[in-house]
C-alpha cells in the first residue's frame, strides 16, 4: 500500500481525507517521476500519438453508445505502446506522454522522428535497464513505431521540447493537372521562398485572420504515376515553424502566394501527407550531451522503391470513424492541428 493509499483509507489524517493523485495541483505530498528523453517514429497511419478518448463520453465509457463503452476510439496509440513497456519495468500506475508537437492521427511521423518525454509517475522501483526496455518496446511496437534510446532527463526537460520553435521537414504527395517537364522540376529546389499566408478557412473560425510570411525550401522532388495513374509528386519541403504546408500546396484560391501550384505552374494539390524531421536543436539549461536520434537514417530515396511508399492502404482508415481527436488549449504548430496537451495521462487498462 502507498502513501495516497494509506490516506484515502485514514480519514482525519491532517484533518482531510486525502485524495489519490490526481494531477499537478491535486495531492500535495511529494511526487517521485521519472522522466524519459527519446524519439519516436509512427510507422503507420492510424496509429495517434497520445491515447484516443471517445469525443463524446471522454474515456468514462459507461453507457456510452459512440464507443459501445470502450472509452477510445483506437486500441493503440504510440503513448501506449510505449507505456506497456515502461510502468510494468518501474513498476508505476501512470505514465504521460509529452511530445515536441503532434501529427494528425492519419499522418506518420518518419525520417528522425520526434522528440517527446515519458513520464512515469510515482515509480516503485528504479534499477531499470533501459537498452532492454527500448529493445522491449521496439519489439512491441514493431512495424507501427520506433523510438531511440532513451536518457534520463529533469522535468525542466519536457517545457524544453514544447516551446522550442523547430522548422518541420513534410514529406508531400501531391497531385498534378498536368505531367510537368524535368526542369520545371528542378527549377523549384534548394531556394529559399519567402510565402505570405493569410489564416487557412479551416482554422479561421479559432485563429486570428491576419497575414503571415514564413519560409518554405522544396528539397527534393520526384514526378511519378499516382494510384490512379493520376501525374503526382513526392516532395520533400522545409518549412518555417508554423507554415500550414497544405495550404501552400494547394494555394487555397490565392490565400497562401506563392503557392507550389504557381511556381510550377500547375494546379497542385496535397493528397496525403508526413512528417519528416522536426529539426533541432533543442538547447538544454540542464541537460548535457548529446539529443538522442536514431542509429539508422531513413533515406527518401528507399522509401520511393518500397511496395506502398505511402502507406495508402491503411489511409482509408486511418481517421477511425471520421473523428479527428480533440483540439486542446495549446496549440503550438498550426499544422499539426491538434495541439499539444499539457501531457497525456493515462492509466493502463
Ligand atoms: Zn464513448
Amino acid at each position: 500500500m502507498n502513501i495516497q493509499e494509506a490516506g484515502a483509507r485514514t480519514p482525519g489524517v491532517s484533518g482531510a481525507t486525502k485524495k489519490p493523485y490526481r494531477g499537478k495541483r491535486g495531492g500535495g505530498e511529494a511526487k517521485v517521476r521519472v522522466y524519459l528523453e527519446g524519439r519516436y517514429r509512427k510507422l503507420a497511419r492510424g496509429l495517434p500519438q497520445t491515447i484516443f478518448y471517445c469525443p463524446k463520453c471522454k474515456g468514462r465509457r459507461r453507457g456510452c453508445a459512440f464507443c459501445g463503452g470502450y472509452g477510445k476510439l483506437t486500441k493503440d496509440s504510440v503513448q501506449e505502446l510505449i507505456a506497456r513497456k515502461v510502468l510494468p519495468r518501474y513498476k508505476a500506475r501512470m505514465g504521460k506522454f509529452h511530445g515536441a508537437g503532434r501529427e494528425d492521427v492519419d499522418v506518420r511521423m518518419l525520417g528522425g522522428g520526434r522528440p517527446f518525454v515519458f513520464e512515469v509517475v510515482q515509480p516503485r522501483r528504479f534499477d531499470v535497464d533501459l537498452e532492454e526496455l527500448v529493445e522491449a518496446i521496439n519489439a512491441y511496437g514493431k512495424g507501427r513505431m520506433e523510438i531511440t534510446a532513451l536518457r534520463p532527463v529533469r522535468r525542466k526537460r519536457v517545457a524544453e521540447l514544447k516551446e522550442t520553435r523547430s522548422d518541420k521537414v513534410y514529406r508531400a504527395l501531391v497531385v498534378l493537372d498536368r505531367v510537368l517537364p524535368e526542369d520545371r522540376l528542378q527549377g523549384i529546389l534548394g531556394e529559399p521562398i519567402v510565402v505570405t499566408q493569410r489564416t487557412p478557412k479551416r482554422v479561421a473560425h479559432r485563429r486570428a485572420d491576419r497575414d503571415r510570411t514564413r519560409k518554405v525550401e522544396v528539397l527534393e522532388a520526384r514526378a511519378f504515376r499516382g494510384p490512379e495513374s493520376q501525374p503526382c509528386l513526392d516532395l520533400l519541403v522545409r518549412c518555417e515553424h508554423g507554415t500550414y504546408v497544405k495550404e501552400w500546396i494547394s494555394g487555397e484560391e490565392g490565400r497562401s502566394r506563392p503557392s507550389l501550384g504557381e511556381l510550377l505552374g500547375a494546379e497542385t494539390d496535397c493528397l496525403v501527407l508526413d512528417v519528416w524531421e522536426i529539426c533541432g536543436p533543442f538547447p538544454s539549461v540542464e541537460t548535457k550531451g548529446p539529443e538522442p536520434c536514431f542509429d539508422s537514417v531513413m533515406e527518401w530515396e528507399q522509401l520511393l522503391r518500397e511496395e506502398d511508399p505511402w502507406d495508402l492502404e491503411r489511409l482509408k482508415d486511418a481517421s477511425p470513424r471520421g473523428v479527428t481527436q480533440a483540439p486542446t488549449e495549446v496549440e503550438p504548430d498550426p499544422q499539426e492541428e491538434q495541439g499539444g496537451q499539457e501531457g497525456d495521462e493515462g492509466v493502463l487498462a
